[in-house]
């Protein structure tokens, strides 16, 4: 298997995988959205609330927020405090604000400095004259099985494309004119500029009017898009899963040979 990085910033990732079979990279990709923990606050202590959204909104507000984190964080259920909770598998937060003002992501001060939110402008709550947040949170690691707030990232993926030509081609140009992303070359022969960039919407073969063009998916070159909607990079996301998978693996080999 061969890997070759097309796109790598701003929370996004984009590669193909050469060598490789959908079978291999769906289970990858499940293997990303399920068992990938991230940090995400879990309980709310609410000590005064003075503002105009109720607890309990707050609460999901504030658990949406994604979090950077350390990777020596440990699940609680996995720590060695048995899920009592101690520094080892959860990071609090404070906040304390009074209007009139408006509430940020930012305003969350976190007891590990290594902790905070990924963006610091996500608006929580406006607050009045007189009116008060004064909270303790704390955040937990989880997966997305568990709760949505749990979310790594959005991955999608699809195969290669491959644009051929039968001996019907006139070269009108209808299919270079008619793609939405304007990825056809007619300058010698119909070909695809940047086949990375194709989505196989199949507009091309569909206007084509002597039917010349095909549009196929070579199934053993996929390309990965993986977009992070919590604290960790994409490519971390990619790293994790392997481990998972190979520890999972080794798991069932030795069950298999007890
Ligand atoms: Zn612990």
């Amino acid at each position: 298997m061969k890997l070759k990085i097309l796109k790598n910033k701003n929370s996004e990732l984009k590669f193909e995988m050469q060598d490789t079979t959908p079978v291999f990279a769906n289970t990858l990709r499940r293997t990303m959205i399920t068992k990938t923990n991230t940090l995400a606050i879990d309980t709310i202590d609410i000590h005064t609330n003075s503002s105009a959204l109720y607890n309990e909104i707050l609460a999901h507000r504030i658990g949406m927020i994604a979090l950077k984190f350390k990777d020596t964080l440990k699940r609680t259920d996995e720590c060695t405090c048995k899920g009592k909770g101690c520094i080892n598998c959860e990071v609090k937060f404070i906040l304390k604000k009074s209007g009139p003002c408006t509430v940020y992501s930012k305003d969350f001060k976190s007891t590990d400095r290594g902790v905070k939110p990924t963006t610091g402008d996500i608006i929580i709550v406006k607050l009045l004259e007189d009116q008060e947040l004064n909270l303790e949170a704390t955040a937990r690691l989880g997966t997305w099985p568990e709760h949505a707030k749990w979310q790594s990232s959005n991955i999608g993926y699809q195969f290669y494309p491959e644009l051929e030509t039968s001996k019907d081609c006139d070269m009108c140009g209808i299919c270079a004119k008619e793609c939405p992303k304007s990825l056809i070359d007619t300058t010698k022969k119909i070909k695809l500029k940047d086949s990375y960039e194709c989505d196989l919407c199949g507009k091309c073969v569909d206007v084509c009017p002597k039917k010349a063009l095909t549009l196929t998916k070579d199934s053993t070159r996929i390309i990965f898009n993986i977009k992070s909607v919590s604290g960790m990079e994409p490519k971390d996301i990619v790293t994790n899963a392997t481990k998972t998978l190979k520890s999972d693996l080794t798991t069932l080999s030795k069950e298999l040979k007890s």
